[in-house]
């Protein structure tokens, strides 16, 4: 279903290209933090895009966003979302005029106290025309007011947010908040959030971070339930889900709070979901030890109801699963490559959407990772088989996870030839520096964004090789690359590891 939105975004990007290249120069190389832009002619006009290299309209220019006050009341009964959302931000220039990107109905908007008109453009696009002319680095209060009904306002027919029978979930990637919040819909921009939702009480909430505080008793009997986000947060990894859940709290070894939640829907997939979930602490610890600190200030997980997503999303600090992975029982593949994510795509995120493979192939590297630490199947072991499971002439081997391209930033390739990537570079480099490179990336780009080509420098860097080869043949290459002298090679088959069918069960779901 993505796929199709995907697909359309590039057609429309494709005949944009022009207009946002030449009217966002400069913003390949945002963020602008602590940068402000020295302008001399007339305030001019925000970039409507960021110039992401396969989206270049998503995002916008002009201003960094700080933090999002997202404070909302949701009626499941009719899908009707209305709210008032308070961006702090600043300005990076200066500005005659902002776009936002949205979609539902705005009643109002007011920067800095002063009402501003507002217009909409493309296809997800509010622009924001002040009254008075914003000054490069000045503090900018954006009050926007809106409502809407999320599940019916579509864009290519298409929308992100998922309505349920008992509620609803944003969750999707790359495109989810236009149907809740406006913001900077990019991954350089991240912010901290308060995200609260008022609902009929009985209804439960669940978003990122941490509980503040309990939901609080509003009038007409209605609850508020709040949640706050302190760490930086790229917009499509803040969350909510909405509907009748089973809330199970605790405390992790590092002494964060847990917060997993299941949706009452689940029935018989209920144990499997648990006996998966539960084990977020463990991992958390087990990943600590080989990618470095847990970048955020809680854990958990939430299982979506039966007729929600059928994939799961690493919503920062709290992933998402839909159901399927419960089917044939527990998965920790699909909770170990979510909390992965924490690391690898949450914490530092993707400089533009062409460099998913930091993402997919980290996390998709880390259930090897875990097969092997289980006893289950070693790294090498599954190198093999999956090499072996795609024939040469597989269209599987036409996709490079380097640069897949827009309308394929989820194919197969990207998680599995990704982790091969990945295992080539471990052989290369030896475990001491490949153990070494995982943690130094983590910690040197912590809340920030990375590109393959700095990922690339790192490894350079620590190992002391040229990898440029390796680089070039498992990520950017398209057709099967020779593994000669090693046992994908040997005369017969390889044998399929234990953790084989799970990994393969959470890929078929993931890669779309
Ligand atoms: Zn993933």
């Amino acid at each position: 279903m993505r796929r199709v939105l995907r697909a359309a975004i590039a057609v429309l990007t494709l005949t944009g290209a022009g207009t946002v290249a030449t009217g966002a120069p400069g913003h390949a190389a945002l963020p602008g933090w602590g940068r402000p832009t020295v302008t001399t002619a007339a305030p001019q006009p925000g970039s409507p895009g960021l110039g992401d290299n396969y989206f270049p309209d998503y995002g916008n220019g002009g201003y960094d966003v700080e933090h999002y006050d997202v404070r909302l009341r949701y009626d499941p009964g009719a899908d009707r979302l209305s709210g008032t959302t308070t961006i702090l931000a600043r300005a990076t220039q200066d500005l005659s005029r902002f776009n936002l990107d949205f979609l539902l109905d705005v009643e109002s908007v007011r920067v800095n106290g002063w009402a501003a008109s507002t217009a909409t453009e493309g296809a997800h696009e509010l622009v924001v025309t002040p009254t008075r002319t914003i000054t490069a680095g000045q503090q900018l209060t954006i009050v926007v007011r809106y409502a809407g009904v999320p599940s019916e306002t579509l864009v290519n027919g298409y929308t992100g947010w998922t309505r349920t029978d008992d509620g609803a979930l944003a969750v999707n990637e790359p495109e989810s908040a236009w149907w809740w919040f406006p913001s900077n819909d990019h991954p350089l921009d991240k912010a901290t959030y308060d995200i609260s939702v008022s609902v009929p009480t009985g209804v439960e909430v669940i978003s990122n971070g941490v509980q503040p505080r309990p939901p609080l008793a509003e009038a007409g009997n209605r609850t508020r339930w709040i949640w706050r986000t302190t760490s930086p947060t790229a917009t499509y990894l803040a969350f909510l889900a909405i509907g009748q859940y089973d809330i199970v709290t605790d405390t992790a070894p590092n002494g964060q709070p847990v917060v997993n939640a299941y949706s009452t829907t689940l029935g018989e997939l209920a144990p499997a979901a648990r006996a998966s979930i539960e084990r977020t602490a463990e991992v958390v610890e087990w990943a600590s030890g080989i990618f470095g600190e847990y970048p955020f200030e809680a854990q958990g997980g939430v299982a979506g109801p039966v007729d929600g997503i059928t994939f799961a999303l690493e919503t920062q600090t709290r992933p998402v699963y839909g159901p399927g992975f419960w089917r044939r029982g527990a998965n920790t593949s699909v909770v170990v490559h979510e909390l992965a994510h924490q690391w690898f795509g949450d914490s530092v995120s993707v400089n533009g959407w062409r460099d998913i493979w930091l993402n997919e192939g980290f996390a998709s590297y880390a259930e090897w990772l875990w097969s092997e630490e289980q006893g289950e199947g070693t790294a090498q072991e599954l190198f093999d088989f999956t090499y072996a499971s795609y024939p040469a002439d597989s269209e599987f081997w036409q996709v490079p996870p380097g640069d897949p391209g827009p309308a394929r930033i989820f194919d197969d390739a990207v998680y599995d030839r990704g982790a091969m990537a990945l295992h080539q570079l471990r052989l290369a480099v030896g475990d001491d520096a490949f153990f070494a490179i995982l943690p130094a990336w983590t910690a040197e780009h912590r809340y920030g964004n990375g590109t393959i080509a700095q990922f690339q420098a790192l490894a350079e860097r620590i190992s002391g090789l040229d990898l440029t080869d390796l680089f070039t043949t498992w990520l950017f290459t398209a057709g099967r690359p020779d593994v000669s002298g090693s046992a994908a090679r040997k005369a017969s088959p390889p044998a399929e590891p234990k953790s084989w069918a799970k990994i393969r069960e959470a890929h078929q779901l993931l890669a779309r």
